[in-house]
């Protein structure tokens, strides 16, 4: 397969953990016999030290045609980067909330996994750890209450704010086909959170997301208030899959759900629009305390490469082998300094993709 891939390697840690995954992605290719095209493109505070602007349309066509961007972090400290003296629409984020919004990015995906090397650094009880999970939470991205019309007025004299959250049925079918389709490739389960008990746009959420569930026979589906799943999550994430829910919830699960993991080197993402293309990168920032040491964990950003051969490419195989390759790693007691404890060998960032890129 000819593959044509977008690298954003970014700020901070992130062309370390970026080159990395290359490093994998070409050993990957080499093995199952495909060929990866790699286009380098500027985002964050890369693109403000070169063009004065956080994202470019010259970033936006070359990512286009791609068919698939993978990418570091972006952005510095805030305290000490000249970047945050401009004003915030020219900051580094502003590039990255640009270029999803210019790509259509409705989906994010942010699988939560617990590795049983790692359960260690697992915060749950521990016969609840002991179950381990394999989740996915799958976020609406681009509607709802961060997207709505919002005011702040005086009423007679009271402050008041208003916030509004609003969903059409078209941006509730079209995420959930993603969760069915990418709950097909998993266990075959999606569990679509909402406030339906409360919330109108809720209530159009469940209708909708059932309506839709009827072309995915093979899916079990079930529903599941909010404030509850806050809570299955920590007494009992092993019962999920695919965890399907609007903007504002998913913020917040999904940040609950990476937490409960211990480790945020390990946390891949993606998000995607309704064609094949999508953008993965980690779920953690660009780390500017350790970048240039050689001490990241390029694991998050490995993973994401992963879900990008699984969920772009449909390479399955070949994302399992990458997956396999992190499980093998970690058996074999190697672990970066952010998930070392006593007994492991200590690696830096470049060792720990050789090993990795070695047992693919
Ligand atoms: P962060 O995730 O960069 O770092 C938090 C802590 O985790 C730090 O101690 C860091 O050293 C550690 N850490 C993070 N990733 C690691 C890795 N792969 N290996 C080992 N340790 C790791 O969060 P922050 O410090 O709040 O943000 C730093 C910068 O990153 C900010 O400019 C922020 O805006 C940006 N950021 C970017 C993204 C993105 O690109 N999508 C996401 C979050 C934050």
């Amino acid at each position: 397969m000819n593959c044509k891939i977008g690298v954003i390697s970014g700020d901070g840690i992130g062309p370390e953990i970026v080159r990395e995954a290359r490093k994998v992605l070409d050993r990957t290719a080499e093995k199952f016999g495909h060929v990866f095209q790699y286009t380098e493109l500027l985002l964050g505070g890369a693109s403000i030290d070169v063009h004065g602007v956080p994202l470019t349309e010259e970033t936006i066509e070359k990512a286009k045609a791609c068919h698939a961007v993978l990418m570091g972090s972006i952005g510095g400290d805030a305290k000490t980067s000249p970047w945050y003296r401009l004003e915030p629409s020219k900051r580094p984020e502003a590039g990255l909330l640009g270029i999803r919004k210019a790509l259509n990015l409705f989906a994010n995906l942010r699988p939560a996994y617990l590795y049983d090397e790692l359960r260690e650094a697992c915060p749950l009880r521990e016969d609840i750890s002991a179950a381990g999970f394999d989740l996915l939470i799958m976020r609406e991205l681009t509607g709802g209450l961060y997207f709505g019309a919002r005011k702040t007025e005086n009423i007679d004299g009271v402050r008041t704010a208003t916030d509004t959250l609003t969903y059409n049925e078209n941006e509730i079918r079209r995420i959930a086909k993603r969760a069915f389709e990418i709950a097909e490739k998993r266990r075959k389960k999606v569990c679509s959170v909402d406030k339906a008990n409360v919330l109108d746009s809720s209530r159009l959420w469940r209708t909708v997301v059932e309506e839709t569930a009827k072309d995915y026979p093979d899916v079990e589906l079930s529903h599941m208030y909010v404030d509850n799943c806050a809570m299955q999550l920590v007494m009992n994430p092993a019962q999920f899959d695919v965890i399907l829910t609007e903007n504002m919830f998913g913020d917040i699960l999904s940040d609950e759900a990476s937490m409960v993991t211990g480790s945020i080197g390990m946390l891949s993402s993606a998000s995607l629009n309704d064609s094949s293309f999508g953008l993965y990168e980690p779920s953690h920032g660009s780390a500017p305390d350790i970048a240039g040491q050689d001490k990241a964990n390029p694991i998050a950003t490995i993973l994401s490469a992963a879900m990008m051969l699984r969920y772009t490419f449909d390479l399955d195989k070949e994302a399992d082998a990458v997956e396999n390759a992190v499980r093998q790693v970690l058996k074999e007691g190697y672990r970066t300094g952010d998930i070392w404890s006593e007994g492991c060998i200590k690696t830096g960032t470049a060792q720990m993709g050789d090993l990795i890129a070695d047992r693919i």
